[in-house]
């Protein structure tokens, strides 16, 4: 995909890409995820889209799951010409129903779904009557394996020229081979971890019979992004763009950097209401470590003074957040383009870096039904289309763990390659009821200590998220004999692989007695911490 339909070099260009066409199960995105591991450079499309307009060749098609039926009327269809490109194709469940239905249309209801393990054998041919390379997909694995299923509809025979190259019990068809072209259908799902071999399965497929080379690390990214950037900005071409001090904006910032110099201007927007020093450490970091051009724009007062007395209504805050955000924003920006005019080095700023992940990409193109519309991409960032700036997306092809790894690729401190994702109202979402200078400083100081002791402690990056909350509350409490009324910090921690999900943190209470003591004794203002032991759902990660 490109960027604005100019990108003169996307990854599926120079590298040997595999083609997942997408029928909308939940778990498409991780055959991508698979392949990636195995340095298989791989993208994702919908099921609908149209091989004339694809723009490039892929060396392979992977036809995923899906959860219609194909004899549905209405049931979602590759375009037939996928069989004319002549690479080979791999189908996933209904994948292998799709080719089994336009060879045959042979799929019909089975009497017994199949959900969960379920074990299958292998049926090998040798080199005779199929030449050997049906065998090639279970290759090197032993003939009995563990495989995880999910499906209720099944063959009722094999189309014409394919042979079964793998059962179940209740699947007789759980594995087909065409016998003369490198067409194969899977009946379980080889990317869930419940298929312990299944990495194998999807390398047999990319590496050995799509012959796809297996190049697609950092390192050649790097190298490959820079030089894309370069030649889509040109000699003059200025870009700008929002950093937070998170992995991605700052991994997007660096690489802009190394690509374009100090024609790449960062903005920091200081909104009062980030961690403790935070403005501090992210311009250190950026300019001294990173050698960034950062501009750092202290606002806090004008966000401060418009959350005064705003109490009652959390989605408020975060509106006067964004919408002072996107304000102190373009009048930045204005103000760096002026002063970029005078010098004859650089033209006009034409360019807006956004920080975009693949999973947004997915997200916005996955496909959701047969009526279901496509979603157009929109941008996490959230700034104003009438900033006329064209769109610049270094990290849209990235996971977030290959970020990471991009990240220390680039020389970005591990500290901040590995930072918990902080929302952007900041802490003003963590401070319940109103939003004060002094709540700010108690809800900051009461953070500090309580990540400075999950560090401490080693469990900062086994924790996904974590943040102390200021309660609007007040509770009783004896210090040095005196009765006081104070507040109430709220600890959570929590654990999840996406964000969807999360189960808080079993800290032993050794731990939280020392993070109590330390918060009560050291933040004015505080007599007493309580730790938030609710899962997401019901909770959210975050308070408000
Ligand atoms: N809907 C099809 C079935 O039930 C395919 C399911 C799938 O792809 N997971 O067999």
């Amino acid at each position: 995909m490109a960027t604005d339909g100019s990108d003169p070099i996307p990854p599926h260009k120079t590298f040997d890409t595999i083609l997942v066409l997408d029928f909308g199960s939940q778990y498409s995105h991780l055959i991508t995820r698979r392949l990636r591991e195995l340095n298989v450079y791989c993208e994702m499309l919908p099921c609908t889209q149209k091989l004339v307009e694809l723009g490039w060749n892929p060396k392979g098609v992977i036809l995923s799951g899906g959860p219609y039926s194909v004899y549905w009327d209405d049931a979602p269809h590759v375009d037939p010409a996928v069989f004319d490109l002549d690479v080979p194709i791999l189908g996933i469940c209904y994948g292998l129903q799709e080719i089994a239905w336009h060879f045959g249309k042979n799929v019909l209801a089975g009497e017994k779904r199949e959900y969960g393990h379920a074990y299958l054998k292998v049926d090998r041919h040798g080199d005779g009557e199929a030449g050997g390379h049906v065998d090639k997909l279970f290759a090197g694995l032993e003939d009995d394996m563990e495989v995880w299923m999910s499906h209720g509809d099944k063959l009722s025979h094999l189309p014409d020229d394919f042979i079964t190259v793998a059962t179940t019990s209740n699947a007789p068809f759980a594995g087909m081979a065409h016998k003369t072209k490198k067409y194969y259908g899977i009946q379980f799902h080889p990317e869930v971890t419940h298929t312990p071999q299944g990495k194998v399965v999807l390398k047999n497929f990319a590496v050995d019979i799509c012959q796809a080379q297996t190049n697609w690390t950092m390192d050649k990214f790097v190298d490959q992004e820079i030089e894309r950037i370069r030649k889509l900005v040109g000699d003059k071409g200025q870009v700008i763009g929002a950093v937070s001090g998170g992995v991605d904006s700052t991994v997007a910032a660096k690489l802009m950097k190394e690509a374009i110099g100090d024609r790449f201007h960062a903005v920091l927007v200081d909104n009062g209401v980030l961690r403790l020093d935070e403005a501090k450490q992210v311009k250190e970091t950026l300019t001294a470590g990173l050698g960034i051009n950062l501009t750092v724009i202290d606002a806090s007062d004008r966000f401060l003074g418009r959350l005064k007395g705003v109490t009652d209504d959390p989605e408020k805050k975060r509106k006067i957040i964004g919408n002072t955000f996107i304000e102190v924003f373009q009048e930045t920006a204005k103000k760096i383009a002026e002063d970029a005019r005078g010098s004859d080095k650089a033209g006009d700023i034409e360019w807006l870096l956004q920080g975009t992940l693949y999973p947004d990409v997915i997200e916005s193109i996955s496909f959701k039904g047969p009526s279901a519309t496509i979603k157009t991409h929109h941008n996490v960032g959230g700034l104003p289309k009438d900033m006329n700036l064209k769109l610049i997306e270094p990290l849209r092809e990235l996971f977030k763990d290959e970020v990471r790894e991009l990240g220390k690729n680039l020389g970005i401190p591990e500290d901040l390659v590995w930072r918990h994702p902080f929302p952007g109202p900041g802490i003003a979402i963590r401070i319940l009821g109103e939003v004060t200078p002094e709540q700010v400083r108690i809800a900051r100081e009461a953070d500090a200590i309580f990540i400075e002791e999950i560090k401490a402690a080693g469990l900062y990056r086994q924790i996904s998220q974590a943040f102390a909350a200021l309660l609007p509350v007040k509770a009783v409490g004896v210090m040095g004999d005196k009765r006081v009324h104070d507040q109430v910090i709220a600890l959570r921690a929590v654990e999840t692989t996406d964000f969807m999900t999360a189960d808080w943190f079993p800290f032993d209470g050794a731990f939280l007695k020392k993070v109590s003591r330390r918060i009560v004794n050291e933040v004015n203002g505080v007599c007493r911490v309580v730790y938030d032991i609710t899962s997401k759902p019901p909770g959210t990660i975050e308070m408000e």
